[in-house]
């Protein structure tokens, strides 16, 4: 394959308008507390202490340094995080936010996620796999059934788990194993593909989104789901909720969900204490924005500001809504979504062409 592939990683980092950007891949979205806290000191160590969560479930370090990387992967090393770095950006692994808690679940999609990690880190070839390509564990919960995964396990019943896209089925245990095959077997064409292409079996990319509140867990503990308006955490939020729970697990909904919770009010309290969002019918359901000013240098509107003016303005049940400052509409989701981006005319509020950010607000009300 030719290099064509820029997606960033902890070791390749991105250059943006506020510094360079590490993503760290996060196999499932589980981060331990103490997780947590290595990447918030890192943040601050390394870059401006701003932390985005992505539409993979991993996590961007902010506003680094040119020559952050050797710094940064030692310190993900040291705590784990880096388990091999030639396959640093392709431990791509989605998984329910709920796994190995879940009284749906047919399997441990925990345990599952920990042992496919693993696989693909033991198979020195998969290092070859393009930074977008996806693997996603379905626990039979449902949670991740429309995941847009390129190789995707999915629990069929208890104990076993069908590889979607041959129909192949086997106990959980050879999951991994049955996984890694069929990337072996991609990569094996040779043919400079990042991803394979679409199945006609499942819903790829059309997930249902994590509900936020409580949950209550097969062992009877609660875990308890809250949206980060706009995916960004600040260092300081981050240590906040290492210290609220011993793991917490992040969505491609850019939710954070605290699980083995206790004191199930006092942490709800201190989640809204910390600007994270619980009510379901909040205006910042379904509302996201790209990078934008600041962090772009294309960005020619504030749409972080402008999506925080939205969300007093948004209704329950309102249509998910994007916000770009600018024509490449960067990280729009898929489906049923308004797009109201910035272009050389005006604001393009979801066709209608606006002057400004009032007559936009105005246009989509
Ligand atoms: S949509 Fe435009 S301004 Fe926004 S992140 Fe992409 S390139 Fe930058």
């Amino acid at each position: 394959m030719a290099d064509p592939d820029r997606c960033p990683g902890s070791l390749r980092l991105h250059e943006a308008a506020d510094g360079w950007l590490a993503r760290v891949r996060i196999p499932g979205g589980r981060v331990s507390s103490n997780d947590a806290r290595v990447l918030a000191d890192a943040a601050e160590a390394c870059g401006s202490g701003l932390i985005d969560l992505t539409s993979r479930a991993n996590v961007q370090l902010r506003g680094l340094g040119a020559d952050a990387a050797p710094a940064l992967s030692r310190t993900l090393t040291g705590a784990g995080l880096l388990p091999s770095r030639p396959h640093e950006r392709v431990r791509n692994v989605l998984a329910s936010p709920l796994a190995g808690r879940d009284p749906r679940a047919l399997v441990d999609g925990a345990l599952l996620t920990a042992a496919l990690d693993r696989a693909i880190c033991a198979a020195p070839e998969l290092a070859a796999l393009s930074g977008r390509f996806q693997f996603a564990v379905e626990d039979g919960s449902g949670l991740m059934a429309g995941a847009d995964a390129d190789i995707l396990l999915a629990a069929v019943a208890p104990g076993e788990v069908e590889l979607v896209r041959t129909g192949e089925r086997m106990d959980v245990t050879a999951g991994p194993v049955a996984a890694v095959a069929a990337a072996r077997a991609f990569l094996a064409r040779g043919d400079g593909a990042w991803r394979m292409p679409p199945h006609r079996v499942g819903k790829r990319g059309h997930m249902t989104p994590m509900a936020t509140g409580s949950f209550l867990q097969a062992d009877g503990r609660v875990a308890i789901t809250a949206l980060v308006p706009l995916g960004r955490l600040d260092a300081a939020q981050l240590r906040r909720l290492a210290a609220l729970a011993p793991e917490i697990r992040v969505s491609p909904w850019r939710t954070v969900t605290l699980v083995d919770i206790a004191a199930e009010v006092e942490t709800a309290a201190a989640l809204l204490d910390l600007g994270l969002i619980l009510d379901p019918d909040s205006g910042w359901r379904g509302l996201t924005a790209c990078a934008g000013v600041g962090a772009c240098p294309r960005a020619r509107l504030d749409v972080r500001a402008a999506a925080r003016t939205r969300a007093a303005h948004r209704r329950p049940g309102d249509p998910a809504e994007h916000w770009s400052a600018c024509p490449r509409r960067c990280g729009l989701p898929r489906g049923d979504v308004r797009a109201v981006t910035q272009t050389d005319t005006g604001i393009d509020a979801d066709g209608h062409i606006v002057p400004d950010l009032p007559a936009a607000v105005e246009a989509l009300a």
